[in-house]
């Protein structure tokens, strides 16, 4: 019985387990599945720049936006602290002064 995946690196069916690790007996590739699942699934939001975002980080607008229902517009420089990835188009979840909670598209802004 054999359910561990292929090799992420050479797609070897030939992988096979040492402790928490995962080993390649083709390209000598090690890995922890464990981290590549959480690297997989968790939510890959990145910024404009292609930095990977997570939770609690501080994030700046590249450019205004309207909020749906708010008198005014987000403007672009306009900083977000402490922010939450969630799943989801509008991928990160955060709370702006002057507006209360609400959701961004994660290509909207950029990490500080
Ligand atoms: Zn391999």
């Amino acid at each position: 019985m054999n359910n561990l995946p292929n090799c992420p690196k050479c797609n070897s069916e030939y992988v096979y387990e040492d402790g928490v690790l995962l080993v390649c007996p083709e390209c000598a590739y090690e890995w922890d599945p464990a981290e590549l699942a959480e690297a997989e699934e968790g939510t890959a939001a990145v910024d404009a720049n292609g930095n990977k975002l997570t939770d609690g980080d501080t994030v700046t607008l590249i450019k205004d936006l309207k909020v749906k229902g708010a008198p005014k517009d987000l403007k672009q420089g306009t900083r977000v602290k402490n922010i939450r990835i969630v799943e989801g188009d509008h991928n990160i979840d955060c709370k702006i002064d002057g507006f209360g909670a609400m959701k961004l598209k994660s290509e909207f802004v950029k990490k500080i």
